[in-house]
């Protein structure tokens, strides 16, 4: 299955792509955790994109297009992906379905997780990350040990642009930028969306019954 899970951010995209990824034997690709890594690594790409990041503004297209094109034509995605973070843009969009074209393959769902404004600054004004990629959140879901990894024992840290400042200014983003794919995919008839203002497992519950669906009309 090729998936997009989409959804403003704090609306738990990363959370449940884990899970579903797991679930359905599919990779998780995440652009933000592709850029975090570049950023680590400071790659050329890396020192490029910080500026934007660090204020909670988008990277350029014509960056995210040519990481997504490289991730998706790799083997492990033959059999379908889950796509977190991307397209965030129409042109992202447009590029993706020449991308999917171009490898013989085509989307079978936009899953989109709704969740009220108010919700989403509580979640990431929370959000506390590992660099082995789990995230946790101080009050809705904790690690055993605060401040420690339950996956791999390492201190845990706060991502710059989960900062006020920077959270403010992505969630215009996401209204100015993102938002406007939804009626863009809802026109080609791809879009679905859950509740996501429950627990954890509630969303992903909802999440596996729209996917479970579409896998069963499939066949
Ligand atoms: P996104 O990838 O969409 O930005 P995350 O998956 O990182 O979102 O989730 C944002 C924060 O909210 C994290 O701290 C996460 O632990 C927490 N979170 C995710 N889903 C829920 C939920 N259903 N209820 C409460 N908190 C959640
Ligand atoms: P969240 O889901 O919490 O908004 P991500 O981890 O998906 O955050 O993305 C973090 C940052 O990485 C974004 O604010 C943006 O600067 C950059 N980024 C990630 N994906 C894209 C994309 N598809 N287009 C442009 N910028 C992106
Ligand atoms: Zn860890």
């Amino acid at each position: 299955m090729q998936i997009v899970l989409f959804g403003p951010p704090g609306s738990g995209k990363g959370t449940q792509a884990k899970r579903l990824a797991e679930r359905y034997g599919i990779p998780h690709i995440s652009t933000g955790d592709i850029l975090r890594e570049h950023l680590k690594r400071k790659t050329k790409l890396g020192l490029e994109a910080r500026a934007y990041m660090d204020r909670g503004a988008l990277v350029p297209d014509d960056i995210l297009i040519g990481l997504i094109k490289d991730r998706l034509s790799q083997p492990d995605c033959a059999s379908g992906f889950i796509l977190d973070g991307y397209p965030r843009t129409v042109p992202q969009a447009d590029a993706l379905s020449v991308i999917l074209t171009e490898l013989g393959k085509k989307l079978d769902v936009v899953l989109t997780i709704n969740v009220p404004d108010a919700e989403l600054i509580k979640r990431l004004a929370g959000r506390r990350m590992c660099g082995c990629g789990a995230s946790y959140h101080i009050l809705f879901n904790p690690p055993e040990h605060e401040g420690i990894c339950d996956r791999c024992g390492r201190p845990l840290y706060q991502r710059d642009d989960d900062k006020e400042e920077a959270i403010m200014n992505r969630l215009e983003v996401y209204k100015q930028q993102t938002q406007p794919l939804i009626e863009y995919y809802t026109n080609k008839g791809l879009m679905r969306a859950v509740d996501g203002a429950a627990s954890i497992p509630e969303v992903f519950d909802a999440l596996c019954r729209v996917l479970d669906e579409i896998q069963k009309s499939a066949l």
